[in-house]
């Protein structure tokens, strides 16, 4: 019998059967890939293999993150079940153990320090549902002031010049099936072929068309292999090279008079400021010459459709906001916006940077896109929620200024979900030592993370093959993944735990719900009427439509493709052009004998943001397993440093060391790290705590360095 047995277990163990599939959506980046986890069992194991599904945004196309995005899922160091910090170790509890953990230590920091001594930090990851319920638990249930996410340091730039400019931050003005008709297209500091990989394809379309593609980044990067014209400008120089860009459209009449006159606010200022420009300074702060200049904004001017994107390269600096400001300058004084393949896109990094930034988790931000501070969007999200408008916190902080806060002895405890901000924050060595002055920090996670070390408690969530819930892509589309796959060891939804703690802490009746589903459609009226309005939008319509683009106010209404084709969002219906300044106000570093390089910071193909979930990808953590420094060849012989050795970088923050890498494609006082690693190599250790003054992004893409070689 057991020679049967092992003849069959032989025979067997490599046949390959009862295959199970999970459709879901890649829980990377904001293309929000559709695709499908095939898992197929033998006798003895398991093995798992992606493949994409068709959908409007990535058209069956899926990038190697995608591809091998189960194997974080599935990994064995996922947390099943709560751990407590006993003694320095973590010990795992029940989660009726973990719930009154919870209710006894926030209910002693609220009543000795008051109500805003706790603090709530998101992430754009969460779902639409859960960012949503997120600001509901901070403001219902905390009844704290103090909450952001981690999206700040994504999309803070962008989103505030559209709302200044147009009235609504939507990422892009079109649809993604706009681009391949363009004409002409500018790119400014986003690395997408590496970043958002299936998204190439709408370029590469575009210019089998015909169309002249301008990419503006300090870096030779994939993505500008795709350029007719690189423009290789120094970093953090942006605002001036659109000043340059701005005077040509406009001293050689490639400005769209009738739109400007009907649609905009503001062209006399703008074309006053821009006349005391001076091209030649432009040439000197940018490092652009004038005829490259001249050729980009003649390209764009002559040409009858253009469309301009922007992402974190441009944002992530500390006028990130006028500088994005001066690039919708170039579209709306040339009238291309509104109409077919003309428009504005900023490209969001997270998987739900959208749709995380509209219903609720920023510190100035109510459901819908609604803002704390008006008495009118108050009353009515506290009408929704059964509360008294009184009772509504006000605004709070930005997420590093939180940290701030805890540093200063203001914050004393934190409700952590789904972000790293030890890693991912600017000043990072600031940042571990707030974290080591809480009295109390939970931290929900899939793994033990940088910021979870750090954590009293850690509750156990669940991955994006268990978690149902709407996301909303770059585009401003709406759609919903759906989950099959059940939840390993004591695993909860995000939803569920923040359901639960609210329950304990005797707000359970603003929480009563049975599933995502109810959450979503208290959502859709939350959002009713305000600038993201999702009324209109149902879990059937989603499941049928495949996805649809918000404003959507009524169920009958098809979604919104195309933004201001004949308005702005703005009362008087028109946009507004504004005088942008060459340089910033809040200074930005600047390089000296002592700190000689421009350090700027980005991705690269195969990681994800901290790197908590892509490094613990075999595959993905194969391709780049450690950070490096890209260094043109010229400045590392100058420096001493060898290809492929360890270097030591540092600034007034901090210091890092990680191996070179040496490239002709970057300029010779410019060096490039990625962002994707921790401690002795976490790049954020070295970018100093300056934020945009506005929309308070933090500076990342320019410090000022100095490198050494580690012998
Ligand atoms: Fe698609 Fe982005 Fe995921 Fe790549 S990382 S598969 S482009 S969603």
């Amino acid at each position: 019998m057991t020679e049967m047995l092992l003849k069959y277990f032989r025979t067997n163990q490599q046949k390959w059967q009862a295959e199970k599939t999970y459709d879901t959506q890649c829980p990377y980046c904001s293309m929000q890939c559709k695709m499908q986890l095939i898992e197929q069992s033998s006798f003895t194991n398991k093995k798992y293999k992606t493949i994409s599904k068709d959908n409007p945004t990535s058209q069956g196309r899926l990038c190697i993150k995608g591809l091998n995005a189960h194997q974080h899922a599935l990994h064995k160091e996922r947390i099943k079940y709560p751990l407590f910090k006993k003694d320095g170790e973590f010990v795992q509890i029940s989660w009726g153990e973990a719930l009154e953990h919870i209710k006894i230590n926030f209910t002693r920091i609220q009543s000795e320090y008051g109500l805003n001594a706790l603090s709530v930090y998101g992430g754009g990851s969460l779902t639409n549902e859960e960012a949503y319920l997120l600001g509901k638990f901070a403001r219902v249930s905390l009844k704290t002031k103090y909450i952001d996410y981690n999206g700040r340091f994504c999309m803070a730039a962008a989103a505030t010049a559209a709302n200044q400019a147009f009235g609504i931050d939507r990422g892009l003005t079109n649809s993604l099936s706009e681009i391949p008709n363009s004409r002409c297209i500018i790119i400014v500091g986003s690395n997408l072929a590496e970043c958002q990989p299936t998204m190439t394809p709408y370029f590469h379309k575009a210019k089998e068309n015909g169309a002249y593609i301008i990419v503006i980044d300090p870096r030779e990067t994939e993505t500008t292999k795709m350029a007719d014209l690189h423009l290789k400008l120094k970093p953090g120089t942006d605002a001036a090279l659109a000043n340059g860009l701005l005077k040509v459209i406009i001293e050689e009449n490639y400005v769209d008079d009738l739109f400007v006159q009907d649609r905009t606010n503001g062209f006399q200022e703008l074309e006053k400021y821009l006349n005391a420009v001076d091209l030649n300074e432009i040439e000197q702060i940018t490092g652009i010459e004038i005829e490259h200049i001249q050729r980009a904004a003649r390209k764009f001017g002559e040409e009858e459709s253009g469309m301009i994107f922007t992402a974190r390269g441009v944002e992530q600096q500390t006028d990130g906001v006028m500088a994005v400001r001066n690039l919708l300058n170039i579209l709306l004084v040339t009238g291309k916006i509104g109409k077919p393949s003309c428009g504005y896109g900023a490209i969001t990094g997270q998987g739900n940077g959208q749709g995380g930034r509209e219903h609720g988790q920023k510190a100035d931000q109510l459901p819908g896109y609604r803002l704390i501070d008006n008495k009118e969007h108050r009353k009515y999200i506290s009408d929704i929620w059964g509360i008294n408008e009184k009772d509504l916190p006000k605004k709070g902080v930005s997420a590093y200024e939180m940290i701030e806060e805890i540093h200063r002895g203001e914050i004393k405890g934190m409700f952590l979900m789904g972000s790293n901000p030890v890693v991912s924050n600017p000043n990072a060595n600031i940042v571990k030592e707030a974290f080591q002055k809480l009295k109390f920090l939970v931290v929900v996670d899939m793994f033990i993370s940088e910021t979870a070390r750090y954590a009293d408690l850690i509750l156990p969530s669940s991955s994006y093959l268990e978690d149902e819930g709407t996301l909303t892509n770059l585009e401003g589309r709406v759609t919903l993944r759906e989950a099959s796959r059940a939840c390993p060891g004591e695993v909860k939804h995000d939803w569920q735990i923040i359901c639960e703690i609210s329950h304990i802490l005797g707000k359970g009746k603003y929480f009563s719900f049975k599933s995502v589903e109810d959450i979503f459609n208290e959502l859709r009226v939350a959002s009713r009427g305000g600038i993201a309005d999702y009324y209109g939008i149902t879990y059937d319509r989603l499941r049928e439509e495949n996805g649809i683009l918000w404003p959507c106010p009524t169920i009958n209404h098809q979604g919104s493709k195309r933004l201001f084709e004949t308005s702005f969002a703005h009362l008087d219906e028109k946009a507004v052009l504004i005088p942008v300044s060459n340089y910033s106000t809040v200074s930005k570093e600047k390089i000296s004998e002592e700190y000689p390089l421009y350090l700027t910071t980005g991705r690269v193909l195969a990681h994800y943001l901290t790197g908590v979930q892509t490094r613990k990808s075999s595959v993905l953590a194969a391709r780049n397993f450690e950070s490096f420094i890209e260094i043109h060849p010229s400045t590392a012989m100058k420096y001493r440093i060898q290809d492929n050795s360890l270097v030591q970088i540092e600034s007034k923050k901090g210091r890092i060391v990680v191996r070179s890498k040496w490239s002709n494609q970057i300029r010779q006082d410019t060096v490039f790290v990625p962002f994707h690693w921790a401690d002795s190599q976490n790049v954020n250790c070295l970018i100093s705590d300056s934020l945009d003054p506005t929309c308070k992004i933090p500076g990342f893409k320019i410090s000022a360095v100095k490198i050494s070689p580690i012998d």
